[in-house]
């Protein structure tokens, strides 16, 4: 049996290998060092922001950052349904309730009527909403242009969460450059990655020294490790910066590979009934994981037919995120669900989509989708 094609796997070259090796050498192996403030200063420039600190991963990121717009017990922070456990965790970290939006049809984010009406309802029940963290799904910015004035109406500061996005835009600018700040994520199967890791932005300095603080134990500056709170132990490694940095000099080659997986998956496909590809324009996407939708009244098979296909192939592949609201860790938490997060959950499938991938393997994955794609609807046209 071949070695198993993995979803999106680290794309890690001698070239990373040698820069922590580098920085290995150069004595710098703790949660400081100049690695950690490049990796900073590179990465801010490329979001288009001010300030960006390295964490030790996304979801500490998360977390320091609803800190920093003085998230606590008692209050309401909204979220996307759809998304990665980590985005509800961090909220309920600090004490606070979450409330879940569902999804736009088309690209499965937030869903920016649902966002207004759950404002509206919840000020009506004098709720006190301290955020709202939409996320960018799958690489695909969330709708900004409408989210951010909807907040802004309300008086509600905006954390977006873009862990997977890095790379995307919105009308033109980054991802992780919307609201009082974002977050991303350098997990090992993030579009680049220091192994574990995240960043936090913002523009606003007062928001990054805090940060900065919170994440190295709150320490005073003086010499007797002074402490007035309560801080965490969330600084990026600067080994794992010099990894980060090396990543970003890629980080536009990896961005390119990724597309030409999904135009090649949108070629295969477009022949096919009930198929489509996940998340509609995708053109100013990062294209980090491609998903396609099934149909189940007029596609040739199932996702579970499908994911089972590939599996005996020894092929990775996973449904779209399952919704918070359907999580038992979470289901009893409120929210505005209209069903649209379960249905795109029911009837996605997320292909192998890594940059590391070779023609080869990513030929592999179209030979076992035909032993039932293309064969069935030979056998329909037959019929
Ligand atoms: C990966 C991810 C995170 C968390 O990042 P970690 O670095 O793994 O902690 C947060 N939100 C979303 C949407 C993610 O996909």
């Amino acid at each position: 049996m071949s070695e198993r094609l993995f979803l999106s796997p680290p794309d890690v070259t001698e070239y990373e290998h040698q820069a922590v090796s580098d920085a290995m050498r150069s004595g710098w192996i703790a949660p400081a060092g100049p690695h950690i403030d490049a990796f900073e200063h590179a990465m801010a420039q490329r979001v288009g922001v001010q300030y960006a600190v390295a964490l030790s991963s996304g979801t500490a990121a998360l977390h320091l950052g609803l800190l920093g717009l003085g998230v606590r017990p008692g209050h309401t922070v909204i979220t996307s349904t759809m998304t990665f456990a980590a985005t509800t965790n961090a909220i309920v970290y600090t004490g606070a309730t979450p409330y879940f939006v569902d999804s736009d049809i088309t690209t499965g984010n937030m869903d920016p009527v649902l966002l207004e009406k759950s404002l509206q309802q919840l000020s009506a029940e004098n709720q006190q909403v301290a955020a709202i963290i939409p996320v960018d799904l799958f690489g695909k910015a969330a709708d900004y242009s409408a989210i951010l004035p909807i907040a802004q109406r309300y008086g509600v500061p905006v954390l977006a969460d873009a862990a997977e996005s890095l790379g995307a835009q919105h009308h033109g600018q980054p991802a992780g450059s919307f609201g009082q700040a974002a977050i991303t994520s350098f997990n090992g199967n993030k579009i680049m990655t220091t192994s574990g890791g995240g960043m936090l932005f913002t523009d606003d300095v007062a928001f990054a020294d805090k940060a900065r603080y919170l994440a190295t134990q709150a320490r005073q500056p003086v010499t007797h490790y002074e402490h007035v709170e309560v801080g965490y132990n969330y600084r990026m490694s600067n080994l794992l910066a010099a990894l980060g940095l090396a990543q970003l000099n890629r980080l536009t080659a990896m961005l390119q590979r990724r597309r030409a997986w999904r135009e090649q998956y949108r070629s295969y496909f477009a022949d096919v009934p009930g198929i489509e590809i996940f998340g509609g324009d995708d053109s100013a996407d990062n294209c980090w994981l491609t998903s396609i939708i099934i149909d189940p009244i007029t596609a040739p098979v199932t996702p579970q037919q499908l994911q089972r296909v590939l599996e005996q192939a020894n092929i990775e592949t996973r449904p779209l995120w399952k919704p918070m609201h359907l999580q038992p860790a979470f289901v009893h938490y409120p929210g505005k669900i209209t069903g649209t997060a379960q249905q795109l959950f029911e009837r996605g499938l997320t292909l192998p989509s890594g940059s590391a991938m070779t023609q080869r393997q990513f030929d592999s994955v179209l030979t076992a989708l035909d032993t039932v794609v293309h064969s069935r609807m030979r056998i329909r046209s037959v019929s």
